[in-house]
């Protein structure tokens, strides 16, 4: 069996989301920005998709602007610190991007992946390394880029990758290596593969991982932020889902029949999701809510959010929601409260994906300012993603939509 498949299948399982990434206890450093990145066309930035022009939101303000600020440049020549930049991923002020690409060719790999990074706050550009290796993306955190380097070697008719750890400092641009305990090596030549450790999350102490051992069984252990100190988290149950505070959050769907004595058909199901948070301590797992109707969730420094549907409909494997409901509550589900509720917007989800609805906020010393992605219908009456982010401001409870400045 390939793992790689395996890997697939268990990201799906367990609704893999991310963190919200700013803390309140830091008013407004260069490592914790009130501003969200995404591509022009409304899609999350992505390190192997994604190519085109990412767009940098102001939660506070709702004012977003490409991220190439020169009003001029039409993003289409060397000029442009853009121009044929390839996938790129953002956390903090810093963009980490690509250029150039390495090919296969009959006789071995050719050409280079340079490592760029754009400072959206001083609009520098840097190079801080040119790969003659493929560039594999293992996580960011607060400017701090880690990634692979995947070498590829020819051994008896079948190719060999093996990889090296590294982060990269966005803002002072130094290259760290760091350690990897044994070689992990794939075959055939793909750096998508789960052979080598996977970043599960990164908070401001620690790095969790998961890697597989054998031909199934995943384990998982956290590190400090330099990789080293490796400590086992026992047991399963800490897989996937956001790490806060020493806890791992995840969430499960539930199918029940509405009416028990007729069949499992899909008009008499009804699925709801369960918040649970498991402590890395002693493994204890705890549901902290239950009875939701989207598996939608986000952990801010001081409360969980959540976000259901006014009314739901189902397309596919998609869900679309009309309207939406916001509450929040403690990290440990108590005070469960309704913040705000709106019939004007509608949003969708994959039904086994993570969320996308509520995909990031900041958060300062007096309020919460939560990103939500919002569908519009265009001309054919088809539900499309829009290009503008949905801000809401938890304290006032009303909802802007960013405004998009040239
Ligand atoms: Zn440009």
């Amino acid at each position: 069996m390939k793992k790689v498949n395996l890997i697939a299948l268990l990201l799906t399982a367990l609704f893999l989301f991310t963190a919200c990434s700013n803390h309140s206890n830091i008013p407004e450093s260069p490592n914790h920005s009130k501003y969200i990145y995404r591509m022009a066309d409304g899609s999350s930035l992505d390190w192997d998709t994604a190519m085109g022009m990412p767009i940098k939101i102001n939660l506070v303000n709702g004012k977003t602007t490409p991220v190439c600020i020169d009003p001029l440049c039409m993003h289409d020549d060397a000029d442009c610190p853009f121009y044929e930049c390839f996938g790129c991923v953002a956390d903090g002020t810093v963009i980490f991007f690509r250029r150039g690409w390495i090919s296969r060719t009959e006789v071995g790999f050719e050409g280079s992946e340079k490592l760029c990074t754009y400072n959206a706050a001083t609009g520098e550009v840097r190079i801080l390394e040119d790969y003659t290796d493929s560039i594999v993306y293992a996580g960011i955190h607060d400017n701090v880029l880690y990634y692979y380097t995947a070498e590829f070697s020819s051994e008896n008719d079948t190719w060999i990758c093996s990889y090296q750890l590294h982060l990269a400092d966005g803002i002072s641009g130094k290259i760290t290596d760091l350690p990897l305990e044994k070689e992990y090596t794939t075959e055939g030549g793909f750096t998508s593969n789960s052979d080598y450790p996977n970043i599960l999350s990164i908070d401001d102490e620690r790095i969790y991982w998961m890697e597989y051992s054998g031909i199934s069984d995943a384990i998982y252990y956290q590190t400090d932020r330099m990789a080293q100190n490796k400590q086992m988290l026992a047991g399963g149950q800490t897989a996937g889902g956001i790490y806060h505070g020493g806890y791992a959050y995840s969430v499960t769907g539930i199918s029940e029949l509405i009416d028990p004595s007729a069949g499992r058909t899909p008009e008499n199901m009804i699925n709801t999701y369960a918040l649970h948070r498991t402590s890395l301590a002693d493994q204890t797992k705890e549901t902290i809510a239950g009875g939701l109707t989207t598996p939608n969730f986000i952990i801010t420094d001081r409360y969980i959010f959540t976000l259901e549907g006014l009314s739901t409909e189902s397309k596919g494997s998609k869900k679309i929601l009309h309207g939406c409901k916001v509450s929040r509550m403690n990290h440990d589900g108590s005070n469960l409260t309704v913040i705000t509720e709106t019939d004007k917007y509608d949003f969708m989800y994959g039904e086994f994906s993570g969320n996308e609805i509520l995909i990031d906020c900041y958060e300062d010393e007096e309020n919460t300012y939560l990103a939500l992605a919002f569908y519009v219908t265009d001309e054919d009456g088809n539900l499309d993603i829009s290009p503008d982010t949905l801000i809401l401001n938890a304290a006032t409870a009303e909802f802007t939509v960013s405004e998009y400045i040239e």
